[in-house]
């Protein structure tokens, strides 16, 4: 039974980077489907700090879908009207290039499935495509920290290798596709990723490696995988109720993660 769900499973970056922290976690949110509501987080002040970013991304989705900021500046705080203002000087929308919000993309070539869900996608006319990924947190994340990270391993090498449909010749180069992470706290300390092949080839070594390394491990029941040993990875766990009876102080936002509950299946799956 756990092996089918593991053949079925569309990988993400978040399934990813969950299994690299605690297998026990990744069995409990992929295999078993146990999903925890972000208002499990106990601390109420990192909940806010959560709902503000759930929020933020919303308006920047409406913003980019229709070419206009058209929610009411009555309704949402200064604070939210800053960002926004910040996101459409710092990316306007136009109506030469083609601006894709919340885009789901979906890759099948047998046994490599992945999948993500990008903030922004932003094709311009010279043939050049830009993900955008909105970081809402306190702090502004290290550039070295995100050129490691799995979201950016996967998103730039899921969007190279089927997001051709999108490319003005049916498919991209690496070096088409940049990847920028922007936090609206700090509007001018964006931070800018470009790709290559090699780096292209080094991330599709790394991602098979993963997802065969996953494969390896028999998910039948708990005790058959490893709980991670790290208390700091228990603290920002959405789980940590049912292994430590305490609520997490902070769950990370997770867009794929999000969307466990959604219906994927309207979704075109790009196989090779
Ligand atoms: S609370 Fe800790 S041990 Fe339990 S699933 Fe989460 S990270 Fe793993």
């Amino acid at each position: 039974m756990s092996s089918q769900v593991i053949d079925d499973l569309y990988f993400s970056a978040s399934a990813l980077k969950t299994y690299d922290t605690c297998q026990l976690k990744f069995k409990r949110r992929y295999i078993d489907g146990l999903f925890w509501p972000d208002d499990w987080i106990k601390d109420k002040e990192k909940r806010k700090l959560q709902e503000q970013g759930n929020l933020f991304h919303m308006l920047a989705e409406r913003y980019y879908f229709r070419g206009k900021i058209v929610d009411s500046k009555d309704i949402i705080s200064e604070e939210m009207i800053t960002w926004l203002e910040r996101l459409t000087n710092f990316r306007p929308y136009n109506k030469q290039d083609q601006f894709l919000p919340e885009h789901k993309l979906q890759l099948n070539n047998g046994d490599l499935k992945l999948m993500a869900k990008y903030d922004l996608l932003h094709f311009s006319e010279a043939g050049r495509v830009v993900i955008y990924d909105w970081k809402t947190h306190a702090t502004n994340s290290k550039v070295n920290y995100l050129k490691r990270s799995l979201q950016t391993v996967v998103y730039r090498y899921l969007l190279c290798k089927a997001g051709g449909d999108y490319a003005p010749e049916g498919s991209w180069q690496p070096k088409d596709i940049t990847l920028v992470y922007w936090n609206p706290r700090f509007p001018d300390d964006e931070k800018v990723l470009f790709y290559n092949q090699e780096r292209y080839l080094r991330d599709e070594r790394k991602i098979k490696r993963m997802i065969s390394d996953i494969k390896q491990v028999s998910f039948r029941a708990d005790d058959d995988v490893l709980a991670t040993s790290e208390e700091k990875n228990c603290l920002y766990c959405e789980y940590r109720p049912i292994c430590h009876g305490e609520p997490a102080l902070e769950i990370e936002p997770k867009e794929e993660d999000l969307d466990l509950t959604e219906d994927w299946d309207d979704i075109e799956a790009i196989s090779f």
